[in-house]
């Protein structure tokens, strides 16, 4: 009874196709939002060497049914999409069955799984594409994975690769973005033994901003809640006096996922106009609920870009939420009629 299938050839061609493995924060952030999907409260994620030599993300999520193994490292194999209606309404962070087949292509990969209703659980091994081992083992609940030796097999790849410390950034950065983005889940980094990173998964945003980037940041920030019709925009935002010297602090999430939006991004800093000197630019983590069917998520292969049916609720969302939240720091506290 296996849930991970093949998507037809029309609707595999219908995904915005290109390479996601390109770096160890690539194979990271497709490793991490796979256990996001699967349901995990807590994800761990250790390397070694900038994720070069060693990744591995353990996770208590749903786990993998042993019947499934193998089909999970095809391409196009997914149990999260079923056909080209699904494309409209995206609700997890993968659809495309890609990630596990083209890290197996260039990396040693080692998989130990268990679904919580079954007693036993799965080791399932990997390399360049072929597959080496699966069979029964002891395992906890959940899916741990483990990637050896990145692009082992494709020495013009190698290339590309650049020094672990810029490497290890790179991976401290994507969980950065996907830690705040998900406060109800716990996430650890360990860099070479040495825990880097570590948010409670309390379903406090503020406590999840603070574990990420600090004390400093976070007593500068405030909060932002705002509904109109069917969209909403949640999160911090900077008070004008804890402006920033550019625009790096600004994130973006649409349905929990990290974006890039210039329309977000104009939003935010027509809502501070008049507030902030030339130069100085707000910061934010803003998530944006819109309903599935409105962004296009299938537009880029890492899902960076997205494509929105209308701009405009977007702007106005950004724009009227940070505004309004703006406005309530210069409130007087308590406004009595006819006075
Ligand atoms: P996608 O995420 O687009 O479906 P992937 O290649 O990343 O494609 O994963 C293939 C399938 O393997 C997923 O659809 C899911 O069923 C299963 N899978 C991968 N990682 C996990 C995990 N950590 N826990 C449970 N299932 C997983
Ligand atoms: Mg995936």
């Amino acid at each position: 009874m296996g849930v991970i299938h093949r998507l037809d050839r029309h609707v595999a061609e219908l995904i915005a196709a290109g390479e996601v493995v390109e770096r160890p924060a690539s194979v990271v952030k497709e490793v991490v939002e796979n256990a996001i999907d699967a349901c995990a409260t807590a994800i761990t994620v250790e390397i070694k060497n900038g994720g070069m030599t060693f990744i591995r993300v353990t996770d208590n999520g749903s786990g993998i049914y042993r019947e499934d193994l193998s089909e999970a490292f095809q391409s196009h194999a997914t149990s999260k999409i079923q056909d080209e209606s699904d494309l409209d309404g995206i609700l997890t962070m993968g659809f495309r069955g890609e990630a596990l087949a083209s890290i197996a292509a260039v990396a040693r990969v080692e998989l130990l799984t268990r679904r919580a209703e079954e007693l036993e659980g799965s080791r399932y091994v990997i390399e360049g594409s072929e597959e080496r081992e699966n069979q029964p083992a002891g395992c906890p609940k959940g899916t741990t994975i483990i990637i050896r030796d990145l692009f082992y097999n494709t020495p013009a790849r190698l290339k590309f690769v650049k020094k672990d410390v810029s490497e290890a950034n790179a991976v401290a950065g994507v969980l950065d973005k996907i830690a705040v983005s998900h406060p109800n889940i716990a996430f650890q980094l360990i860099k070479d033994g040495e825990l880097k990173l570590n948010t409670p998964g309390n379903g406090d945003l503020l406590s999840a901003v603070y574990a990420v980037y600090g004390r400093e940041f976070t007593k500068g920030l405030t909060e932002v809640h705002y509904q109109n019709g069917g969209f909403a925009v949640d999160g911090l935002v900077s008070k004008p006096e804890f402006s920033r010297p550019n625009r790096s602090m600004q994130n973006f999430f649409i349905n929990k996922r990290f974006v890039k939006s210039r329309t977000a991004a104009a939003a935010l800093e027509e809502a501070y106009k008049g507030a902030l000197m030339v130069g100085r630019f707000p910061a934010c983590i803003l998530n944006l609920t819109v309903e599935p069917h409105t962004v296009d998520v299938n537009v880029h292969p890492a899902k960076i870009e997205v494509r929105f049916q209308n701009e405009k609720p977007i702007f106005d969302l950004v724009y009227f939420g940070v505004k309004n939240s703006l406005a309530g720091l210069n409130a007087p506290e308590i406004r009595l009629k006819n006075q």
